[in-house]
């Protein structure tokens, strides 16, 4: 596995039993899109964000109801990972979703009301430790920040936004923070991440804005959150999809995979074809793709369009195949190891895939 330059120092807050920043493991987050009151729906959602790899659940709190639905959701005995509570404006119901039991709160404490009501907040988050994650969104910067950087959103303005909001927290000695700076224009992200990783300590939660339905949206945050972790920025990550939630960690797993950051279940190698190869690839690539979801154990699977290459382009992998004319090769860490009809070499593969995992366990 590829290595990842070294990650930025940062302090670190606990959500529940989940670290984040302070070099711990870069933890995947998730929000669901039920109404955080349909209980039922909302435990259900997670159990599935969970089952994909999710390590940290946000939940929106937009109405009292909401912040105490939390408490049974919590108390559910199928729900082990944290939640947090995104709020905006109402400083009750951060006081309700943390005597719900929440994990972690999402407020922006300039938005939440005056002075003392911050304070009461700040107050019970210290006594229960539950961290605060400020989180500016670039369509969302007050008009006086807007103003001093031309009308539009800035990298530098986004900053200087969760500045305010950070002075706000540290006023009132509390220092249990994270931080997210999010924009749908991947630049201005970027920048404004770089800018506020040199700025303060705090660990960063990464994430690309309103990014976009399920193909746009993986693309653009694969590169701007994968662009700021390959600089060693970012500490948790979310990926934002319109769309089934249950995609956004997927997605956020298989960014940290490919840098190396995690281990998430296996991956599949398969060459773009050429005019050497005489299967149907693609066909079967994604058959295979569908067998390995099954699975959870790191195994390297290739799908190789012609014995030219395709064992050697394909040492790495743990078993593949390589297609040929009516025939084809299964072979295990680049040595073929069968010869197969066509019409056999998926049965085999798959044959020898199980083998494989029942080896190793
Ligand atoms: Fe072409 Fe064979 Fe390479 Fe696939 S493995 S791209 S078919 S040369």
């Amino acid at each position: 596995m590829g290595e990842i330059m070294q990650r930025k120092k940062t302090s670190s807050v606990c959500i529940g039993n989940v670290q984040i920043g302070n070099a711990a493991p870069i933890a995947v987050q998730s929000m669901t899109n039920t109404k955080t009151d349909n209980v039922e729906a909302t435990v259900d959602q997670i159990k599935q964000l969970s089952a994909a790899g999710c390590d940290i659940v946000r939940v929106a709190v937009p109405d009292m109801s909401a912040a105490q639905a939390i408490k049974q959701i919590k108390a559910h005995k199928d729900v082990n990972v944290p939640l947090i509570a995104d709020i905006h404006f109402d400083y009750r119901l951060a006081l309700a979703a943390m005597e719900s039991g929440v994990d972690g709160l999402r407020i922006n404490p300039g938005n939440m009301g005056d002075t003392e009501q911050v304070a009461m907040i700040v107050e019970k988050a210290k006594q229960r430790h539950i961290p605060i994650r400020i989180g500016v969104n670039a369509g969302s910067l007050d008009k006086e920040i807007l103003a001093k950087y031309g009308g539009h959103p800035t990298p530098a303005g986004m900053v200087e936004s969760a500045l305010q909001h950070i002075a706000i927290l540290e006023n009132l000695g509390f220092h249990d923070i994270k931080i997210s700076l999010k924009a749908n224009d991947v630049p201005m992200t970027i920048q404004a991440y770089q800018l506020m990783s040199e700025t303060v300590k705090y660990p960063l939660h990464l994430g690309i804005t309103e990014a976009g339905t399920i193909k746009s949206g993986i693309i653009k945050s694969a590169v701007g959150i994968g662009a700021l972790l390959a600089q060693g920025i970012g500490d948790t990550i979310r990926v934002s999809l319109t769309g089934d939630p249950v995609e956004e960690v997927r997605a956020a797993n298989e960014i940290l995979k490919a840098l190396g950051l995690k281990e998430y279940g296996p991956t599949l190698v398969s060459c773009p074809t050429c005019g050497r190869c005489n299967i149907d690839l693609a066909a079967i690539a994604v058959q295979v793709e569908e067998k390995l979801k099954t699975f959870h154990k790191p195994l390297k699977v290739a799908v190789m369009g012609c014995v030219v290459n395709g064992p050697g382009e394909a040492r790495e992998a743990d078993i593949g195949i390589a297609g040929g004319k009516g025939q084809g090769l299964v072979f295990r860490k680049g040595e073929i190891i069968q010869t197969v009809t066509e019409d056999q070499l998926l049965p085999v593969l798959f044959a020898e895939i199980d083998k494989l995992i029942e080896e190793e366990q």
